[in-house]
């Protein structure tokens, strides 16, 4: 049995780790914005060292860093680099690959060309030969152009298949303020968002307009329809992987990526999907939504105490995902939605 696999009755077919929000600063203990949960700066970083511990004694084959890996404070103090390079440090011991996803946090401290240039940049891991069996132009389907937003997919097995999303595709962050994308992010956020204070959700009617979220362009959607369309027909089983919850009940109502709906439209319309995998809560969330979508929102690495853990690996099999959680991370079960097995 696998280990981990608490109800596991064959051997899974692959695994993966998962960590969210690590938020990693040389700065003492702080608090967030509403001064109630304690954020852990310093310690951040041993519960990485503990986490790429634990990962190499299994067998996982790539981890998931679900975004915001170092802190926007750092910007202040003018040590994004150096405390990049701190956490890099560490994910450089893992024997297998990462796979970063981009958060408010890599904005406040990079802008996108930036990072479209550093080791946070994961897109060399996607596959390009997937859809090798496609009759359509595969580039067209397979890649995403790298100026436009950051997102790729990749197959660990064959019918199974990752997609990361960009979900500050639109926003303010990390833009610069002479492209269309950032005028028309800020039109839209301006248009739902009254209060001078743009990170505040202060009487919107729609409380995930805040500049701390962003958003999924057509273009981007349009890309998911497509790989999904190929999914179904391939008949695969989709994890999707995002910074920013896009199920209301993973999540608190602020914390939604802008237009989750449009998002969860899509997913929907397609029979693949079956995890939407995301950070950005410190807390943690889930939900099994009403098309059978499992949506788990990870527990943040930055508010968890040193006497205890948040990272998880997922154990994949035919007919489910089990996740083994370490400290502030639940164990679950989630079963695909026909129940049935693949293989
Ligand atoms: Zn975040």
């Amino acid at each position: 049995m696998a280990k981990g696999a608490t109800t596991a009755t064959s051997e899974p077919l692959f695994s993966f780790g998962v960590i969210a929000d690590i938020q990693y600063a040389d700065l003492e203990d702080g608090y967030d914005f509403q001064k109630i949960r304690r954020r852990y700066y310093k310690h951040s970083l041993c519960h990485l060292q503990n986490a790429v511990e634990d990962w190499n004694g299994t067998q996982v084959q790539f981890v998931l860093q679900l975004g915001d890996i170092i802190d926007g404070f750092n910007a202040q103090h003018k040590m994004s680099e150096s405390a990049l390079e701190r956490v890099m440090e560490e994910f450089k011991k893992l024997r297998v690959p990462v796979h970063h996803i981009w958060g408010n946090h890599e904005f406040y401290n990079f802008n996108r060309d930036y990072l479209a240039q550093s080791v946070l940049n994961t897109k060399n891991l996607q596959d390009h030969t997937l859809l090798s069996n496609s009759n359509r132009d595969q580039s067209s389907i397979g890649d995403t152009p790298a100026e436009n937003y950051y997102a790729y997919q990749f197959c660990p097995m064959s019918k199974f298949r990752f997609i990361l999303l960009d979900a500050y595709d639109l926003s303010i962050l990390g833009r610069d303020t002479s492209t269309k994308k950032y005028q028309d992010s800020l039109h839209l956020l301006q248009e739902k968002n009254k209060n001078e204070n743009l990170n505040s959700p202060i009487d919107l009617v729609e409380r995930q307009f805040v500049q701390f979220n962003g958003g999924f362009s057509q273009d981007q959607l349009d890309w998911l329809d497509e790989v999904l369309t190929y999914a179904d027909s391939n008949q695969e089983r989709v994890v999707i992987v995002g910074h920013l919850p896009i199920h209301p009940n993973s999540s608190n109502d602020i914390c939604l990526a802008w237009n989750y709906k449009d998002a969860l439209t899509v997913i929907h319309s397609h029979k693949s999907v079956v995890c939407f995998l995301a950070g950005h809560l410190h807390r943690g969330g889930y939900c099994l939504d009403s098309h059978g979508v499992h949506h788990l929102t990870l527990e943040g690495i930055i508010e968890t105490p040193p006497e205890s853990q948040a990272f998880g690996s997922i154990y994949v099999y035919n007919d489910r995902m089990v996740l083994k959680g370490r400290g502030r991370v639940p164990d679950r079960e989630m079963y695909y939605r026909d129940n049935c097995t693949l293989f």
